[in-house]
């Protein structure tokens, strides 16, 4: 029988892999969509559902700097998109803190002692700073000092990353909570709020405001692989891409597929599109890549996460959408409360769900704990941290998120370009795109230019955007003076530190 063959077979329904099966369909290009999952398309952005109550992985901020990133959230689901009111706060011994820190809230809360030794470790660090910061709490306390790192910065980092913050790096401080400082966050806490002139200079760590789909960041890609049908283009369930194997005779590239049933399809496309890790990409293609890039594929690490949903009787407790946990008295690492996020995430108005969210290494112990007992500890946990009674707790379920975070280790930045340099020498009709397809530790934005440029790409018949040079604001820099803008961001990133501190970025 004569096989399809696609203008491309894209491997993952996540935003990258849906964004550019969008993008494509709508210029009658055809596409295969393959995706592992056998119910939810949106991958890392999807949202479980449990007994009709939406739990997301970790709330996800519908916010760019991009317009076209914006305008295309608009046009696939503008009237399901809400305005949401961020709130957040940090718990830490007790008490809540709002976050970004409100500098004389925070100091009043910690009582007058306290206050004043923290006002004179913040002088000693302008007085005496660490000169070169090269660990993230060199680079913390010299912004903070060193008492207010201790209380508000170092728990969380080291629950989130499962290492000291003497062995992470400064950079992915200075990246992440880039343009925060005490100074900004006073300057931010007293001035009246000026809007910015435009959103490129908003501080993402201090938006006020962002969008969020009335159901959760899945509803976003449903409606998305809902368009793709539509247009003609197939996304598929439940279908693990196993091999990826180019046919050099007729340029196509055959990609296997294991269905929900374990049998194997197979797939041709001029092109493939793969949001898949690069760690599993590279282990699948044929003809191998030299032993070289093989291995620095292995090399690449990756640092996983789950949530433990809870469902519980609404007593008015709390209304941020989310509290950061910063008590080392407990594991879980941050709360998510749902319903602030959208009143649509609960069935009914009487409950509330949170999301308890526990950082961990698949296969570790927190992994292979059972759902009852993680469900137990979470239960412990929540009452402990005073956001909800055990008692008023009624149910509850476990989504564990394997490769959320790939790892910004010292090597990563080396690997990934052995690994780029083989692929594009051998295989110009294999485009990588997305958060994992990258391995770059960005949020849905970036995921969804890189595929927009591919799109453009493949219908243009060759390489015009260079997807490498879209920045983490899903900025895209030519070559040239903006190019190596965007070059110093990169290398910004894995600078190790003389006693070999590892290299990573944290989420806030
Ligand atoms: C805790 C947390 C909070 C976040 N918060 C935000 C936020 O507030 N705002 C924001 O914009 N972004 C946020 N992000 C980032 C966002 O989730 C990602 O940037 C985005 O989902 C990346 O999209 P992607 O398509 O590249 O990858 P993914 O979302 O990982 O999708 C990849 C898809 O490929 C599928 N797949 C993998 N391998 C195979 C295979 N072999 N065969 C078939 N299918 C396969 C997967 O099942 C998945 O569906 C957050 C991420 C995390 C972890």
């Amino acid at each position: 029988m004569e096989r399809t063959i696609f203008r491309a077979v894209i491997v993952g329904a996540g935003p990258a892999g849906l964004t550019a099966a969008y993008e494509l369909s709508k210029q009658q290009a055809t596409v295969a969509v393959l995706e592992s999952d056998p119910e939810y398309v949106g991958g890392i952005s999807r949202t479980v559902n449990y007994k009709g109550f939406h739990f997301d992985i970790g709330g996800h901020r519908f916010f760019s700097k991009s317009r076209e990133v914006e305008d295309l959230w608009t046009e696939i689901a503008g009237a399901d998109m809400l305005d949401r009111p961020r709130s957040s706060r940090i718990y830490y011994r007790g008490k809540f803190y709002t976050y970004p820190l409100k500098p004389f809230e925070a100091l009043s809360k910690l009582g007058v002692i306290e206050s004043v030794l923290c006002m004179l470790s913040f002088l000693a660090a302008k007085l005496h700073p660490v000169r070169e910061p090269k660990t993230f709490e060199d680079w913390v306390s010299n912004q903070f000092g060193k008492r207010l790192f201790r209380i508000f910065f170092r728990t969380y980092t080291e629950k989130v990353w499962g290492m000291s913050c003497r062995e992470i790096s400064a950079d992915w401080a200075a990246q992440r909570i880039k343009g925060l400082s005490l100074g900004s966050a006073i300057k931010h806490a007293l001035l009246p709020k000026k809007k910015p002139k435009d959103r490129t200079q908003v501080v993402k760590t201090l938006i006020d405001t962002f969008r969020y789909p009335r159901r959760g960041p899945g509803m976003m890609w449903e409606t998305c692989a809902e368009k793709v049908r539509g247009l003609g283009g197939s996304v598929m369930m439940g279908r693990k891409a196993t091999g990826c194997r180019f046919d050099s005779a007729r340029n196509l590239w055959i990609v296997t597929a294991r269905n929900a049933k374990g049998e194997f399809e197979e797939y041709c496309g001029e092109h493939l599109i793969s949001s898949m890790p690069i760690r599993e990409l590279v282990a699948q293609i044929e003809p191998r890549l030299p032993e070289t890039a093989c291995e620095a594929a292995r090399s690449l690490r990756y640092r996983d996460f789950l949530t433990v949903g809870l469902i519980v009787h609404d007593r008015g407790r709390f209304s941020d959408n989310w509290i950061y946990i910063h008590d080392p008295m407990v594991q879980v690492g941050r709360v998510q409360n749902y319903k602030s996020w959208s009143p649509e995430m609960v069935p009914d108005p009487n409950y509330c769900s949170y999301g308890l969210e526990y950082f961990c290494f698949e296969g570790d112990g927190l992994w292979t704990t059972s759902d009852a007992v993680l469900i137990e500890l979470a239960k412990a946990e929540i009452q402990k941290v005073n956001l909800a009674a055990s008692a008023d707790v009624t149910d509850g379920c476990v989504i564990r998120q394997p490769k959320a975070y790939p790892v910004y280790d010292d090597a990563y930045q080396r690997h990934v370009e052995t690994i780029r340099k083989a692929l594009d020498a051998a295989y110009p009709t294999l485009h990588l795109v997305g958060r994992n397809g990258m391995h770059k530790y960005n949020n849905q934005d970036h995921a969804m230019m890189t595929a927009m440029l591919t799109a453009k790409n493949i219908l243009a018949g060759e390489r015009k955007y260079d997807v490498w040079a879209v920045n983490q604001d899903a900025e895209y820099h030519e070559a040239g003076a903006a190019g190596e803008q965007a070059a110093e961001v990169e290398t910004r990133v894995p600078v190790k530190t003389p006693d070999g501190a590892r290299t990573v970025k944290a989420s806030y």
